[in-house]
C-alpha cells in the first residue's frame, strides 16, 4: 500500500508537540486518547482547517502546509471529505440538496450536474436513506441524518475522509449503521482518519493511534483477520491508561 498522508514533525501552540505519523491508502485509522489531549487539534492541522505553528503535513505529492487559503478550499472540496459530530447540514434544504452542494460547487456544466445527481443517488442508496432524500434535516433521526453527511463528504470522490467523533451524539444502533457505512466505503477503497471515544467503534479500524497531551503515546495495528478486536482493543486502551 502506497502513503496518502505524511505528516512531519506538526506542532500547535503547545497543544501538539513534534507529532509524526504517516497513513496508508486504503487504510482506516482512529485516534483515541483523554478530553482535551489534542485530537481535534490534530485533525483540524492535518486536514489543512487550521495552521500548524512548524511541521509538515503531505496529501500525495502536495505540501498541504505550503499552501495559501484559496487553495487549501480548494483541497478541501475536491480532495478531502469531512463528517463532524455536529452534523452541520443547512436546515433550509432538504437532505438531497444538503448533499448535492459540494459536488454542485464544482460542476462546470449540465452533464456535470447529472453526474452529480446520479451519484448522490447512488450513495442515498448505498448508505440505505435513498427514501428521505426529499426530507427537510429536522424530519429525521440522528443516525439518518449523520449517514446522509457520509454520502455529502464523498460526493467529490476524496482522497481521504477526516471524522471528528461521528457517532459522539448517537445511540448504540445509529453507532452501529453509521460504522457500518464507514467500513463499506473504507472496504471500497476509502482511506479514513476518525477521531472516536469509543471503542467498539475503534475496534473496525485498521490502526488506532493514543494521543496524550499533545504526544502520540502509542499505537495498535488490527489485521482484517484478528478475532476479538473488541478485547484487544479494551486490553490495549487499559494499558494506555485510558
Ligand atoms: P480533544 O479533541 O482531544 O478533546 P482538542 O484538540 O479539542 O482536544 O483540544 C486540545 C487542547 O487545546 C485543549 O486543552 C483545549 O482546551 C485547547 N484548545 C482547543 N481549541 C483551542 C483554541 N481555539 N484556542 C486555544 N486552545 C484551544
Ligand atoms: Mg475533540
Amino acid at each position: 500500500m502506497s502513503e496518502i498522508l505524511k505528516v512531519t514533525g506538526l506542532c500547535k501552540e503547545g497543544i501538539l508537540k513534534d507529532i509524526s505519523f504517516s497513513v496508508k491508502k486504503g487504510e482506516m485509522v482512529a485516534i483515541m486518547g483523554p478530553s482535551g489531549s489534542g485530537k481535534s487539534t490534530l485533525l483540524y492541522q492535518v486536514s489543512g482547517m487550521d495552521r500548524p505553528t512548524a511541521g509538515e503535513v503531505l496529501l500525495g505529492d502536495t505540501v498541504v502546509t505550503a499552501l495559501d487559503e484559496d487553495a487549501l478550499a480548494g483541497l478541501r472540496l475536491r480532495r478531502m471529505g469531512f463528517v463532524f459530530q455536529q452534523m452541520n447540514m443547512l436546515k433550509n434544504l432538504n437532505i438531497l440538496d444538503n448533499i448535492l452542494l459540494p459536488a454542485y460547487h464544482i460542476c462546470r456544466s449540465k452533464a456535470d450536474r447529472a453526474e452529480a445527481d446520479r451519484r448522490a443517488d447512488e450513495l442515498l442508496g448505498k448508505m440505505g436513506i435513498k427514501h428521505l432524500a426529499e426530507r427537510k434535516i429536522n424530519e429525521v433521526s440522528g443516525g439518518q441524518l449523520q449517514r446522509a453527511c457520509v454520502c455529502r463528504s464523498v460526493m467529490n470522490r476524496p482522497e481521504i475522509l477526516f471524522a471528528d467523533e461521528p457517532t459522539g451524539a448517537l445511540n448504540q444502533s445509529a453507532t452501529a449503521e453509521v460504522i457500518d457505512q464507514l467500513q463499506k466505503l473504507n472496504s471500497e477503497g476509502m482511506t479514513i482518519m476518525m477521531v472516536t471515544h469509543d471503542s467498539k467503534v475503534a475496534s473496525h479500524c485498521s490502526r488506532i493511534m493514543y494521543l496524550l497531551d499533545g504526544n502520540i503515546k502509542g499505537e495498535l495495528l488490527l489485521s482484517e483477520t484478528e478475532t476479538g478486536r473488541e478485547q484487544k482493543v479494551s486490553r490495549w486502551l487499559e494499558e494506555m491508561g485510558w
